[in-house]
């Protein structure tokens, strides 16, 4: 059986680690993999999810399974936390092993549906085309983002969604792009919801950052009111970044409807796909979001850690942006972006430049992990991609 199989090339984020780890050198930087760090290169764990994990080790008394939905309750304060309270909207929800989880259990619902296909922003999460036609979801791509100008092209993008059918579903990200930052406007979103509307087409909306671009509340507002504009939606909820869990495998996916029938029938499919995918969620990870959400002090101390997070990337883009000035006419836009990355007008070339003369780690496509820097990195970067790039 397995020689008829091709063997599969490695990821090539991963095989980047590979090749950072490898490098003796003590100066290297690296801007690739996406998790935040602190400015001392170190991917923290939250003091509240510290704080969770002793108070579940306390009072946990089975490792018995959960239920293929996963825990009501997690779910419940999770969709607080990104639904808001909107009484005419009825949300049903899904645990799953972390927004991955989750992506694919929408895509195997709307595979299901035997007709949709699914609309991909360009660039994009590089996995998400991987899960979808992974799921035997036909991929269709619009554009979304010019690397040189570092612009977005909403008028494009709506442009090549004219040719979307009804029943089809389109992937947006709820904030902090991955891979670009780029930030939509209110107008922007305005647009994009009255066409997804008119067109009765399905968005299915990724949230893997919250509050890591404007705030908790604000990075979900797009959201919030997308779903109150559309019959139906999909969220796609991580909790990687947003508590720091992301070995722990921790998300949801959300069945939002205007109709409670609708919801919960999507969601009876989501369960009856989980159960016969991996049968049930991991449960640590979600016991952990549950303890902080159920309790005012962890969730005050979370919060606060999460912001300081998100200065700390703010500052970073700011001064980066700074220093690339005169480099690239559009590098300010990089201090407006927000979230984790954004992608530099890199050639191949100056990717392996960067690498192999100045130890600076950057994927091909020239996306950067803006966490990946440190204060005092940032000249030093900034100068080496002037040198490149000249
Ligand atoms: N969506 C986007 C846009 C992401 O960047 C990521 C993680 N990098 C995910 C989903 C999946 O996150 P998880 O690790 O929770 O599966």
């Amino acid at each position: 059986m397995f020689e008829t199989l091709s063997r599969k090339p490695n990821d090539p984020l991963l095989a980047l680690i590979g090749l950072f780890d490898a490098d003796p050198r003590p100066d290297k930087i690296d801007l690739g993999v996406g998790v935040y760090r602190d400015e001392a290169g170190h991917s923290p764990i939250f003091r509240a999810v510290k704080a969770a994990e002793h108070l579940i080790y306390e009072t946990q008394n089975t490792k018995s399974y959960v239920a293929p939905e996963g825990d009501q309750t997690f779910l419940d304060l999770l969709w607080s936390l990104v639904g808001g309270h909107t009484a005419t909207i009825h949300a049903s929800g899904v645990q799953t092993p972390g927004g991955s989880g989750a992506l694919r259990l929408a895509a195997d619902l709307i595979r299901g549906t035997g007709t949709g296909k699914i609309w991909l922003g360009q660039p994009s999460w590089p996995n998400h085309a991987g899960i979808f036609s992974g799921a035997g979801l036909p991929v269709e791509t619009y554009p979304f983002f010019d690397v040189a100008s570092q612009t977005i092209l909403v008028d494009s993008m709506i442009n090549a969604l004219e040719r979307a059918e009804p029943g089809d579903a389109v992937l947006l990200h709820a904030c902090c792009h991955n891979p670009s930052g780029a930030v939509l406007t209110a107008d922007d979103w305005c647009r994009i919801t009255a066409m997804i509307a008119a067109r009765g087409l399905t968005p299915l909306i990724d949230l893997a950052y919250q509050g890591f671009g404007a705030g908790l509340d604000e990075d979900v507002a797009a959201l919030r009111s997308i779903i109150s504009a559309v019959p139906e939606a999909l969220i796609a909820v991580s909790c990687s970044k947003s508590f720091g869990l992301y070995r722990e495998r921790t998300g949801a996916v959300f069945a939002v409807a205007s109709l409670q029938s609708a919801s919960e029938t999507a969601r009876s499919n989501l369960v009856a796909i989980a159960r016969a995918s991996y049968s049930m969620p991991p449960d640590h990870g979600a016991a952990i979001v549950k303890t902080i959400l159920c309790s005012p002090e962890l969730c005050r101390d979370w919060s606060e850690e999460l912001e300081s997070m998100r200065h700390r990337l703010l500052a970073l883009r700011k001064s980066f942006a700074d220093a690339l000035a005169g480099r690239w006419s559009n590098a300010v836009a990089i201090g407006s972006q927000e979230g984790m990355f954004s992608i530099l007008p890199l050639s191949q070339t100056e990717v392996l430049k960067l690498r192999e003369k100045h130890g600076i780690y950057i994927p091909t496509s020239g996306r950067i992990n803006v966490a990946g820097l440190k204060r005092n990195d940032v000249a030093r970067v900034a100068s080496a991609i002037k040198g490149a790039v000249s």
